[in-house]
């Protein structure tokens, strides 16, 4: 039994009388020469530990297999637990999977993540693994298009915004595969793209995060006031004036290092609850 002994994953899929569910994000990627794209751009190497987040039906996690790395897969619907398992049979001791929520689970620290996505979570997981305490060696992350151009715009754009501002402070972010909609069985209404995150060496401490999600926060949420106004419960014009911004400037013209040296600072009043999820 070996991993090319497997038949194509649409029989997979119809073997098991399984469609997809809209609840879970559902959106299968069933043809094997773009998860092996997919794994390849995630630089996976052999016997390297990789965490891969809703397998689902197993087209990446083949993939990744086929690479040789030792994957923790963790699925929230039940339905693809036996699939999986079968597949771990035909790839022994290189598959780990785990039967619950990537948003709750304890996951091994420092590993690479790849994961298609499910849309409805994407964006809280990324924040999670960003601010949180795993810390992946990198993450190769497919999103809607819309969400992956919100984590790489530069300031000035209409994309630039909290989220942009607190991966690109904690990662080197790059698209590096686009996808249509047809790719996906069943084809999601929008576009999809794959987000390559490397963590930045020079890495801000937890206490600037948490400081850099207050000012987003209060910035972007009035995006069409002046600093001066948006920033005046943390700060306004002083925290301006002490790091040499123009108060006049608006959220999205001040660049990441302009937001990190305004995290230095001590801001007024933590008033301003800190956000886990950008609109
Ligand atoms: N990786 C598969 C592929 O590319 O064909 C499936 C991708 S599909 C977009 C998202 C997968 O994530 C589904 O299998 C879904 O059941 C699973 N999922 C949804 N929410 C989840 C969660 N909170 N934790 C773990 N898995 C989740």
């Amino acid at each position: 039994m070996s991993l090319d002994d497997l038949p194509p994953l649409r029989n997979t899929l119809a073997a098991a009388g399984i469609s997809a569910k809209k609840s879970f994000g559902q959106h299968f990627l069933l043809d094997l020469n773009i998860t092996r794209k997919l794994a390849r751009l995630a630089g996976v190497s052999a016997g390297e530990t990789v965490i891969e987040v809703g397998p689902g039906p197993g087209g990446l996690t083949r993939a990744l297999l086929e690479a040789g790395a030792h994957v923790v897969a963790i699925e929230k619907d039940a339905r693809f637990i036996p699939l999986l398992e079968e597949l771990g049979a035909h790839a022994p001791g290189q598959l780990e999977v785990i039967h619950g929520d990537a948003l709750t689970a304890a996951l091994p620290a420092g590993a690479p993540i790849v994961a298609n996505l499910p849309y409805n979570v994407g964006t809280p997981l990324l924040i999670g693994w960003l601010t949180g305490p795993l810390r992946p060696r990198s993450m190769t992350l497919m999103f809607q298009k819309e969400v992956a151009q919100r984590i790489v715009a530069a300031p000035g754009s209409k994309d630039y915004g909290r989220l942009s501002v607190l991966t690109q402070a904690l990662c080197e972010a790059k698209i590096v595969m686009e996808l249509p909609a047809r790719a996906f069985t069943p084809p999601p209404k929008v576009a999809s793209a794959v987000v390559q995150l490397a963590p930045r060496l020079d890495r801000p401490s937890d206490t600037i995060v948490e400081q850099l999600q207050r000012l987003t926060a209060g910035a972007f949420g009035q995006r069409r006031k002046m600093l001066r106004s948006s920033l005046k419960p943390l700060g306004g014009e002083a925290l301006c004036a002490a790091v040499g911004i123009e108060p006049s400037l608006r959220a999205e013209d001040v660049t990441v290092a302009q937001y990190l040296m305004m995290a230095g600072q001590p801001l007024i009043l933590p008033t301003t609850p800190t956000v886990s999820s950008p609109p």
